[in-house]
């Protein structure tokens, strides 16, 4: 792993070393990149004193993981880490669109993570509509974040109290392509937050109950 992790770094001149094994040599903070930790230490500024305070320090770090860089500022981490999870048992698609929602998340664009989550809660309801209207033809399609979630507890997929937190979201939610509407950063991590849970409850719950869920 050392190998894999110095060969390739070229450094410039006049520069100080210290040991791979020495702690000053890793940190323990998860790589923005793929979650491992702890990180790989390429180079640190000390400022002449290795006992500085962590916080005060610059350091240049290496995920032996992902073997993807990054930086410490002063306790800041660069890149801002992806924020959320990927929940199991996603589609190839829906997979697609939720990394864009986590990355526009990252990047803060708020608008951009509401288009997107927007998406994917009508790509679910869509299914959901789907299998109703095949046991049940003429049933009413559903509109509005409200209709769609509304439509998701019916099917079971989400228990009621998701509805409160639609009707809260729901104005941003539905207003997201109105070029008149700003949205802010905290709104638009709550619906983030709350397709999260809704891919959970979609897909997750089936994969991690295997094939012998209820749908089999
Ligand atoms: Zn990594």
């Amino acid at each position: 792993m050392a190998n894999q992790l110095t060969d390739d770094i070229y450094t410039m001149k006049t520069v100080k070393t210290v040991s791979l094994d020495d702690g000053i040599s890793w940190e323990q903070v998860e790589c923005p990149h793929c979650g491992s930790s702890p990180l790989f230490v390429v180079a640190t500024a000390l400022d002449g004193n290795i006992n500085v305070d962590p916080n005060q320090r610059t350091r240049w770090l290496r995920c032996p993981h992902c073997l993807r860089g990054s930086l410490l500022d002063r306790g800041t981490m660069h890149p801002a880490p992806v924020p959320l999870r990927e929940p199991g048992g996603l589609p190839a698609d829906v997979a697609a669109a939720w990394s864009q929602v986590r990355q526009c998340l990252q990047v803060g664009a708020p608008t951009a993570t509401v288009l997107v989550s927007r998406a994917i809660l009508r790509r679910l309801a869509a299914g959901a509509d789907a299998a109703d209207q095949a046991a049940e033809p003429g049933t009413e399609r559903c509109t509005g974040l409200v209709g769609l979630v509304e439509h998701l507890v019916a099917e079971g997929y989400l228990t009621a109290r998701m509805k409160v937190w639609a009707e809260r979201l729901a104005p941003a939610v539905d207003a997201a392509d109105d070029l008149a509407v700003t949205l802010e950063p905290a709104t638009a991590r709550d619906v983030a937050s709350f397709t999260l849970r809704t891919l959970e409850a979609f897909y997750e719950l089936d994969e991690v109950m295997g094939e012998g869920s209820a749908d089999s």
